[in-house]
């Protein structure tokens, strides 16, 4: 029998996940970021073999049609369950102002509209707490596991304020206008390594390791 080219693809994901299946137990993060699977494969426990998207051949882009943080992560993790039958998490994170009613929140990546522009969403959100006193503010991060179709969440969060100018240039998104309460630099102020210990999103995925490790 001939395998067409097409069906090398599929074939080849086979082969390879089977083989990580009997050497050992497999996940998959939802991500098509290399670099974040790269940096959480090195804090999970080693029994555990991590998968991004482009090592199961999944190319799409998960639509994140859910208006909250938590119904996010759930779908993009659900997508990697109902398409591939493998374990698997996702995350989404966003930052919620309490003068704004949470927002940008789940908005947080296209706050400022369409092409998603960090610069833009600072700005707007800068002009949207202009003159308001109540600088409080929150990161949020939410890990959806799936593992055997059983789906649990895993919460980060961390507190601060919303500054009235930039400060920094480490860091991505909002970080140069958000200062962790307990501190006194923007998270664009600090190393990663500083930043990573504190943030939502280290949070979170110390509570998915704690919960692997068991
Ligand atoms: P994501 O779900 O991790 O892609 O985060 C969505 C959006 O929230 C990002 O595009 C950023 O605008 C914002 N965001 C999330 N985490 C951070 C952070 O650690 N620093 C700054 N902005 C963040």
């Amino acid at each position: 029998m001939f395998f067409t080219i097409d069906m090398w693809g599929p074939i080849n994901t086979v082969l390879k996940i089977n083989w990580y299946f009997y050497v050992r137990m497999q996940l998959v993060f939802a991500s098509h970021n290399k670099n974040k699977v790269k940096e959480i494969s090195e804090l999970i426990p080693s029994g555990i073999y991590l998968l991004g998207l482009s090592d199961i051949d999944c190319n799409d882009e998960i639509d994140e049609t859910a208006i909250t943080i938590e119904g996010n992560a759930l779908i993009k993790a659900k997508f990697v369950y109902d398409n591939y039958k493998l374990n698997c998490f996702a995350d989404d994170s966003g930052l919620e102002a309490e003068a704004l009613n949470g927002a940008p929140g789940v908005y947080s990546a296209r706050y400022a509209g369409e092409p998603k522009n960090d610069e833009n969403n600072i700005q707007k959100l800068l002009r949207d707490l202009n003159g308001i006193e109540n600088r409080n503010a929150q990161f949020k991060t939410i890990i959806s596991l799936i593992i055997d179709g059983k789906a649990q969440q895993f919460e980060g969060i961390i507190k601060g304020k919303i500054t009235t100018q930039k400060r920094g240039s480490n860091g991505f998104g909002y970080d140069p206008i958000f200062v962790p309460d307990g501190y006194d630099r923007t998270f664009a102020e600090m190393d990663s390594e500083t930043k990573n210990k504190i943030s939502h999103r280290g949070i979170a995925v110390k509570k998915l390791v704690e919960f692997l490790n068991k």
